[in-house]
């Protein structure tokens, strides 16, 4: 059952950050705070952007173009602002071989502008190790909990599973499906309430 409540949340307390795009013009800058990027094939399609979900796809068989995104979380300290940035395949060379050199994005300081005046524009991102001398990092987000509420995902119980995943979670049979959606390895469903989890594929 949901919880039901009289009074809103106050606002600022929901999960998932605000998706950012870099803009012409000025671009975007900051420090990155996720370890690492994670992506996937999206489509334009119903009047927003969507992940694309594979073999079930709606907007393939539809035959919707699709495009790879990477995703990951970045602050700016005054004002602060910790937001999800949407980067093009093309832009994150730069971003591929930070991680490989330092084992992570948390504290890479980017630079991302547009080539030219359109929104579109090919999208061009320097970055290096951020100066974090007086600084306090916001705590690293879920990016794929905060990308499965922006799309309406199933959200509560999404983990990525990795090397270290807690024995207690569980696989379900469309897993794969999902995570192939997401542009991960794979996707577990934690059993939070001891009731079977449906998940959307
Ligand atoms: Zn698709």
């Amino acid at each position: 059952m949901p919880t039901f409540s009289h009074t809103p949340p106050q606002r600022g307390t929901d999960f998932a950050l605000t998706l950012v795009r870099v803009p012409a013009g000025p671009g975007r800058k900051g420090i990155i705070t996720s370890t690492n990027l994670v992506g996937c094939y999206t489509h334009w399609w119903g009047g927003r952007t969507q992940p694309c979900e594979d073999a079930n796809c709606s907007a393939c068989k539809e035959g919707m173009p699709r495009r790879w995104h990477a995703y990951l979380a970045a602050w700016t300290p005054s004002p602060a602002f910790h937001y999800l940035l949407e980067l093009t395949r093309n832009s994150i060379e730069s971003l591929l071989e930070y991680h490989a050199a330092q084992g992570t994005l948390r504290g890479c300081w980017y630079e991302a502008r547009r080539a030219g005046p359109a929104r579109n524009s090919r999208l061009r991102l320097t970055c290096r190790p951020a100066d974090l001398n007086g600084l306090a990092l916001p705590r690293e987000p879920n990016t794929i909990a905060c990308l499965a509420i922006i799309w309406s995902l199933p959200s509560t119980a999404i983990v990525i599973a990795d090397a270290k995943s807690n024995p207690q979670e569980m696989e379900i049979d469309n897993a794969a499906a999902f995570a192939g959606a997401l542009g991960v390895a794979r996707v577990v469903v934690r059993d939070v309430d001891r009731e079977a989890l449906a998940i959307r594929c």
